[in-house]
């Protein structure tokens, strides 16, 4: 029985040693297992069953010709079943109660069963592979983080059809005609990902990068609550900010993205004018201010990954999207994914002019 600490080794790449004069083994970051070894966690009450783990790991192996190596808590899931091992790629559930808890992965499932939920894994013949509802369990587990106080937005989605298609490797994305690492296609109203970059940034303990995050930021720009279905360009808007949008509007949340988005379009053009780095600056990259769309996944995704640095450089965009989400991703993240941060600001103190702004606010 080999035994290991849950909390040192849930977000570590699990992958298979192929060393072909060896047995197979399975490699946890600085650990080799056997196969025929069963292991549990000292930190947790649950034997994991080896067969299934290891069926997991090759599973995935063997679809994405190894250019993809999910965390030791995907294949826990896989493994036994028990949605509490995904909790590391949902921070929301840190702060919730038990109960809350055990509806957050209810609402999951729910997510998953329903018939306006489209997740495909697709390979380079374009031929698609049903059966891994683990993938299609972390996409809906995304989705619910973002709406889970927000069920009447997250309803009005389903009803007109979330469709992610995620590829075993970069051929299979290229091949159904992917445009850099993930893309939003507006023509077809979908999600286009390999599926590696589900889980990359998840190998710390506190998560990083999320490209699913920001392209699931160009549907929902995209999405017109008005007709439940995909506009064919971009609004400039998330669902619920418009006056169309019926039930789910929410005038207070579009009032101060209005205000706030001004402030980072003001902030910007300071910059593009006179490149001084000073503060106060634009959060996101100048990559952001090239359209609305690309503003609203992007400040998206930081709202969501660094909010701390969020409402204090933009009190009134943070609580645009507080005020929609109803939820402040700052009651659990002690402290920002500092990448953002960091990366953003380095832009603007490097003296480098940044292009004009393509960005609009009196859009509807
Ligand atoms: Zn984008």
């Amino acid at each position: 029985m080999t035994t290991l600490k849950w909390s040192d080794y849930y977000y570590k790449q699990v992958g298979i040693s192929d060393f072909p004069s060896e047995r197979v083994r399975v490699v946890i970051d600085d650990l080799s297992i056997d196969i025929d070894t069963p292991f549990a966690f000292e930190d947790r009450h649950d034997e994991l069953p080896i067969e299934q783990f290891i069926g997991s790991v090759a599973k995935v192996y063997s679809l994405t010709t190894d250019t993809c190596r999910p965390q030791l808590a995907y294949h826990a899931f896989v493994a036994s079943h028990r949605p509490n091992y995904m909790d590391g790629y949902f921070p929301i559930t840190q702060s919730l109660s038990k109960e809350i808890h055990r509806q957050f992965h209810k609402t999951v499932s729910k997510v998953m069963l329903n018939t306006g939920f489209d997740v495909r894994l697709l390979d380079e013949q374009y031929s698609y592979i049903r059966k891994v509802p683990a993938l299609a369990y972390l996409v809906a587990g995304h989705i619910v983080e973002m709406f889970f106080y927000r069920q009447d937005i997250l309803d009005a989605l389903l009803k007109g059809t979330i469709h992610i298609w995620l590829y075993t490797n970069v051929q299979a994305y290229k091949a159904a005609g992917g445009v850099a690492g993930g893309c939003y296609n507006s023509q077809h109203d979908c999600i286009q990902l390999v599926v590696s970059r589900l889980f990359e940034g998840f190998n710390q303990p506190t998560a990083g990068v999320s490209p699913f995050l920001h392209e699931f930021g160009h549907l929902l720009d995209y999405f017109d609550a008005g007709t439940l279905k995909a506009a064919d360009k971009s609004s400039g808007w998330l669902p619920g900010m418009r006056p169309s949008d019926g039930a789910i509007y929410t005038p207070e949340a579009r009032e101060a993205f209005i205000a706030g988005k001004r402030l980072e379009m003001d902030r910007y053009d300071r910059q593009v004018v006179k490149p001084d780095g000073l503060d106060p600056l634009p959060i996101g990259h100048p990559y952001v201010f090239q359209n609305n769309s690309e503003f609203v996944a992007g400040y998206l995704e930081m709202f969501f990954r660094n909010p701390h640095y969020f409402a204090t450089q933009n009190p009134s965009l943070y609580s645009s999207f507080q005020l929609l989400f109803k939820q402040d991703p700052r009651d659990y993240w002690q402290a920002d994914f500092p990448f953002y941060v960091e990366q953003n600001r380095a832009f603007y103190k490097s003296g480098q002019r940044p292009h004009a702004s393509g960005l609009k606010v009196d859009i509807d």
